[in-house]
């Protein structure tokens, strides 16, 4: 790495100060000195970024469209999600960002809620779209221009770390969010168990992830973007794949004690 290669300042303190983190043949991740952001830097092209969400993506986000949808649910669960729904009595008006295949949307919208999702995967979207009948815009958030001030409610999951400037990304949802709304984030944890185990072979680690938080530098991008933050949890020990028994229900729960856990989410408000 050369310092011709770093293309862009820290997205969130504006440093242009970096030191090598993990590097790969093809890609690798830098650490801002001054804020200790961890982000591709440079990023791949916008093009290539674009293609990273093609007919594989969809067929990754399919295979595993249940577990993902059950972790969102408890994801809701954790946050006292119905509590959130009876303030809004009336309005309820719910946009997810990255909606994938729908399920999550499809599960909101029997439940009475008017919905609307973004997912960048136009096979993904179409899937959605012609599967339950959703209103999807298969682009991204900028391109939807949707008006201010209009949801009551705003959820993404697993979509910060994959876009180039989660700054530019959280003022737009803060520009849309109403007054007094809601934005449900959840994201790998950079700092988690696994994350400091696992280390370049983190199940985190991946070309689409531009970025990796650590709780303290995604709390203090959403308030610099304007958010109160309300909640923070994290989750997740062992992958399900490597373990099923009681060691796993152990670890999940020592790591969601001591909030460590793999995934970390946060509820915040505009
Ligand atoms: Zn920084």
């Amino acid at each position: 790495m050369t310092d011709t290669q770093i293309k862009a300042p820290c997205d969130l303190c504006g440093s242009l100060r970096f030191k090598e983190f993990w590097t790969f043949n093809d890609f690798y991740y830098v650490q801002c000195e001054d804020c200790g952001l961890i982000h591709q830097n440079p990023q791949p092209e916008p093009d290539d970024i674009t293609n990273m969400y093609a007919e594989d993506f969809f067929h990754y986000t399919f295979e595993n469209q249940d577990a993902f949808f059950n972790l969102m649910k408890l994801s809701l669960q954790d946050i006292n999600f119905n509590q959130i729904a009876r303030e809004f009595e009336g309005e309820r008006r719910i946009l997810d960002i990255g909606c994938a295949t729908g399920l999550l949307l499809n599960h909101l919208k029997l439940q009475g809620w008017e919905t609307e999702g973004v997912e960048i995967c136009k096979p993904s979207a179409d899937y959605a779209r012609d599967q339950f009948d959703l209103s999807v815009h298969g682009t991204n958030l900028f391109d939807c221009s949707f008006p201010n001030d209009h949801f009551p409610v705003i959820h993404f999951s697993h979509v910060i770390e994959h876009v180039p400037s989660p700054s530019d990304f959280l003022k737009e949802v803060y520009r849309i969010l109403k007054p007094g709304g809601y934005i449900i984030v959840t994201t790998p944890n950079v700092e988690g168990l696994f994350a400091k185990i696992f280390r370049k072979n983190w199940r985190s680690v991946r070309t689409d992830h531009l970025f990796l938080f650590s709780r303290k530098n995604l709390r203090d991008l959403l308030e610099q973007c304007g958010f109160n933050v309300l909640k923070y949890r994290s989750w997740g020990g062992i992958p399900v794949e490597m373990s099923s028994g009681k060691i796993k229900q152990i670890t999940d729960y020592w790591v969601k004690y001591f909030n460590v856990g793999d995934v970390m989410l946060f509820l915040a408000q505009k």
